[in-house]
């Protein structure tokens, strides 16, 4: 999903992105308020006016999903947990949160923000139209009303009790509560979303064939979606577990040949060659970690500069390279940045000097021993 987004920007720090499929979503909707629901008592409106009035009202539309997502986000950053990023998408939007809630409170809390966000969107809207009717034209109330209404829906379909969706996280954490066992609420939660996808594509199906309404192909995509979605949060939740209890310590790589920032690009090339690997963390000259410089940084400085170019002045510095403690949660990492191979690396410092680094193949062979049910713990006794 995410190599397709485009970024739209921060809100309090949140990254906010949109993915192409959104466009497509816009469109629809655009179509369907022009074409069907703002012609409905609004006769005396053009075509014109209604196509202005259905564009602007998808795109609050999807600021409405927006504040959907941001609340999940600021509920869960509220209780100091990490929210990395938000997606809109085809079927909604997407919050990123890459850490587990400690309790079933704030699990609770975190999954009821968006839908309660968008019944209070819903009911300011239908509000707004009300007030509106008797001053502005109909197209508008009617565009309000509408906004009113999906945004109402939206929070229902939403709290629908089965994972992916808000409703199956409320139900998770409420059987979490009662029976004080998280791994049982999760599948919980992952059977009504099961039972909820089978549901969905029958109502889909029997649309489609009894009905002859072909908008039953959508709910057949939406059932196989939730179904797919529920089955991975359920096979992965004990794998997530796993992993949150490794430590960066546990996986890095110890030792690692270090690029010195004061050698010139032409003064490090044999050493480079010399150490089968693509990325390097640079030090000073006091052993301080400052970034990291790979091979393709290198070819990008031109062979009449490379005598006079240091590493220390093309390497990449935090924020753009990952630093982290040694007892750092591998979950905070995998969640943190999506590390790509041969460019980035993260460097593990402990009081000021680097104990290790760690490249997307020693977090991808963390994740593929775990999953083996061997825990990597090469060097655990390095851990404090
Ligand atoms: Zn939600």
């Amino acid at each position: 999903m995410t190599h397709a987004t485009f970024p739209l920007g921060r809100i309090a720090g949140i990254r906010v992105g949109a993915h192409w499929s959104v466009l497509i979503v816009m469109a629809l909707l655009a179509d369907l308020l022009a074409t069907i629901v703002l012609p409905l008592g609004a006769h005396a409106s053009p075509p014109v006016v209604n196509w202005a009035v259905a564009v602007a009202s998808a795109l609050i539309f999807l600021v409405s999903l927006l504040a959907h997502e941001l609340c999940h986000a600021l509920v869960a950053r509220h209780y100091e947990l990490r929210a990395e990023r938000i997606t809109l998408w085809l079927l909604g939007g997407a919050a990123e949160l890459p850490e587990e809630p400690p309790t079933p409170r704030t699990a609770l809390l975190i999954a009821a923000a968006g839908p309660i966000a968008s019944l209070l969107l819903g009911g300011g809207f239908l509000g707004a139209a009300w007030l509106a009717a008797p001053m502005l034209p109909a197209v508008v109330t009617i565009a309000l009303s509408w906004l009113g209404w999906t945004n109402g829906v939206l929070a229902v379909f939403n709290l629908l009790p089965g994972l992916p969706l808000d409703g199956g996280r409320v139900l998770e954490a409420l059987v979490w509560r009662v029976t004080g066992d998280k791994a049982r609420a999760r599948r919980t939660a992952g059977t009504g979303g099961g039972l909820l996808a089978i549901a969905l594509a029958a109502f889909g199906a029997w649309e489609l064939l009894a009905l002859g309404n072909l908008s039953g192909l959508w709910l057949i995509g939406i059932g196989w979606f939730l179904g797919a979605a529920a089955r991975t949060e359920v096979s992965a939740a004990p794998l997530r577990h796993l992993l949150s209890q490794l430590r960066l310590a546990e996986v890095m790589t110890n030792d690692p040949v270090t690029a010195p920032g004061w050698y010139t690009v032409h003064g490090f090339l044999g050493q480079a060659a010399h150490a089968r690997l693509r990325v390097f963390p640079v030090v000073s000259f006091d052993g301080t970690p400052i970034g990291v410089v790979s091979l393709s940084a290198l070819t990008r400085v031109p062979e009449n500069e490379r005598a006079s170019t240091r590493l220390a002045d093309i390497c990449v510095k935090p924020p753009g390279c990952l630093v982290a403690g040694p007892g750092t949660p591998l979950t905070e990492v995998l969640g943190h940045a999506r590390l790509r191979p041969g460019q980035d690396l993260v460097l593990v410092v402990e009081n000021g000097t680097l104990a290790g680094v760690a490249g997307p193949d020693d977090l991808a062979r963390a994740i593929e021993l775990t999953a083996l049910g061997i825990r990597p713990g090469h060097d655990v006794g390095n851990v404090k």
